[in-house]
């Protein structure tokens, strides 16, 4: 620990306050799903070593614990503390490229459903298709299940 405070009394109430916020951001972490492998030491280490701990927050010019590329657990070497401007702007990229993504997805699905060959493959099966004229009332019917529905159902007494 590189803390050193003479007072003990002093030395208590700074430790509460950094394991409050340690136990904060796992929490938090926790309630995103990002699994959270630091150490109260490590997380504390990160923070002195940065120097930013009294900038810590979320405001403009504050300082939070980033993860490298915003994936993968809060560990060390997966973390650093990054500007808050900066952390927002990534996650606002992380954004987008989910955004695109679902796009594409979006896109493909409509291309599925007015797909031009699927149309042409549609077209030329009824053509291909043998027509029958019903012996019953002359209807042009495509497709001999056709047909035999058609009679099944609009001359079901006559059959
Ligand atoms: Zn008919």
């Amino acid at each position: 620990m590189a803390i050193t405070v003479r007072v003990k009394y002093k030395h208590k109430y700074i430790m509460t306050i950094y394991k409050q916020r340690y136990f904060e951001h796992r929490q938090n972490a926790n309630h995103r799903g990002i699994p959270f492998e630091l150490t109260f030491d490590e997380w504390l280490q990160i923070w002195q070593d940065s120097g930013k701990w009294q900038l810590r927050g979320k405001g403009k010019g504050s300082y939070v614990m980033s993860r490298v590329g915003d994936t993968g657990p809060y560990k060390v070497g997966n973390v650093y503390i990054n500007s808050h401007e900066q952390n927002a702007s990534d996650a606002r990229r992380g954004d987008k490229s989910t955004t695109d993504h679902s796009r594409k997805i979006s896109d493909a699905l409509r291309g599925k459903k007015k797909s031009a060959i699927a149309v042409a493959k549609n077209a030329i099966s009824q053509l291909s298709r043998p027509k029958y004229t019903c012996q019953h009332c002359d209807k042009l019917i495509s497709g001999a299940g056709n047909l035999k529905q058609h009679i099944a159902s609009k001359h079901k007494e006559i059959e």
